[in-house]
């Protein structure tokens, strides 16, 4: 039976990269105060529609929803937010002191075309920040990530941040927008006409061309902000100059939710192309409030986790010291069934990843075997040798071969390791 289309099976090499990424995730952001969170899958649609917005791409055309039941509508998550935000309401964590951090990782699902890294199911990272308006607390989302893609090796990272403002910017901005989209109606496609009727500021997701065209002459809410969003965003500017971090004012950038709220930002990984973010996020100071909980404002981020791995694979960035030593019992001649058990069982204990050939097979298709896991050490235990206590290592990586005595392997199995 065919896997289900835009999704995959994981394994081998790929998921060796995928725990080496969770791995790193978890470090980063428990380094950084950050607690670890799973939200369910699925959620009521509700959930999504509410906040992500009506009017967006994924609300109308990506979710995957479908009745339970009892007739309930059910989405799978198609981001993280909506969902963390939702715990975080539920389980009373507004009574928490101070901030909130959490951060979790999973798939996520959208019916999108599926090209290349475009999954319907996909794995996401992210964090989110609750609890304080503080443009530092943006800055310290923005820095804890791309120190995380630093560290996992990505080259040619940029950074691009915009405002999207708050209610009181973005409603004298939205009229004006919706004038200007109107007198330019005849240029624009179908959706941008329903758009700048219902919701002016999601135009901006279009990537019809003529649309885009039309957009170069628009007004932006960058140049519209209220005091109180210019302040913050400029402070939010100033903190990324502290840090070093640099930046450009990317004037498009409004991201696919209506949730988000002054700060707005992408990060690109230059291999991927410039259409390919590989990690965006900005603040969202209603959603909380807009899902029933006591307002709070907010900040967070999510990266897209095959797109990192992507750019990763491209960059042919390797990753040293993720993979365990491995060693492989391999037999000669008539098998010491104690002595296997009892060598497995010591080189377990010693953390050792340890295999061995359940079928009896020559020392030859064992090489094999050995190699075709990628095993870095065989220890023969040889007929012959044995009878006068001796084993042979064997090198599988230089192909060397040495023997050793039995006792001194029992005694310190780590040192028979290779470099
Ligand atoms: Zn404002
Ligand atoms: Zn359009």
């Amino acid at each position: 039976m065919p896997v289900i289309k835009g999704t995959k099976d994981i394994f081998s090499r790929e998921m060796e990269l995928f725990d080496h990424l969770y791995g790193m995730v978890d470090r980063a952001f428990y380094l950084s105060g950050y607690e670890k969170i799973e939200a369910p899958v699925m959620e009521y649609t509700e959930l999504f529609s509410r906040s992500i917005g009506d009017f967006t791409d994924i609300v109308q055309k990506e979710m995957f929803t479908f009745l339970d039941r009892k007739g309930r509508s059910i989405t799978l998550r198609p981001e993280g937010t909506a969902g963390v935000i939702r715990a975080y309401i539920d389980n009373n964590f507004s009574f928490n002191p101070g901030i909130t951090k959490l951060y979790y990782y999973g798939p996520m699902f959208r019916a999108e075309n599926p090209q290349k890294g475009r999954l319907r199911e996909f794995h996401q990272f992210g964090c989110e920040a609750i609890g304080s308006l503080n443009p530092l607390l943006d800055v310290e989302v923005i820095k804890i990530n791309m120190d995380l893609l630093d560290e996992l090796g990505l080259k040619n990272i940029s950074l691009e941040i915009n405002s999207v403002g708050c209610r009181t910017c973005r409603k004298d901005y939205t009229d004006k927008l919706r004038i200007f989209l109107n007198e330019n109606k005849a240029h624009l496609c179908e959706n941008c006409v329903t758009r700048a009727e219902k919701n002016p500021m999601r135009v901006f997701d279009c990537k019809n061309e003529a649309c885009q065209k039309v957009f170069e002459n628009a007004l932006f809410l960058t140049d519209h902000l209220c005091p109180e969003c210019l302040e913050h965003f400029n402070k939010v500017k100033y903190y990324l100059d502290l840090n070093k971090i640099p930046y450009q004012i990317n004037k498009r950038l409004v991201r696919g939710f209506d949730y988000y709220t002054k700060t707005v930002f992408e990060i690109k990984s230059g291999v991927l192309g410039s259409q390919n973010a590989v990690l965006g996020g900005g603040r969202y100071d209603y959603l909380i409030e807009l899902l029933g909980g006591k307002p709070a404002p907010a900040v967070g981020a999510a990266a897209g986790m095959e797109r990192i791995l992507m750019a990763m694979t491209e960059q042919n960035i390797q990753m040293e010291g993720m993979k365990k030593k491995s060693v492989f019992i391999g037999t000669a001649g008539k098998i010491d069934e104690e002595l296997v058990i009892r060598l497995f069982a010591l080189l377990h204990k010693n953390n050792i990843r340890t295999f061995y050939s359940y079928n009896e097979k020559s020392l030859k298709a064992q090489f094999k075997e050995a190699d075709k896991i990628g095993c870095d050490l065989m220890v023969i235990l040889g007929e012959e040798e044995l009878k006068n206590n001796k084993v042979v290592l064997r090198d599988l990586k230089k192909g060397e071969q040495k023997e050793i005595a039995l006792d001194q392997l029992m005694d310190r199995p780590l040192d028979i390791l290779p470099e």
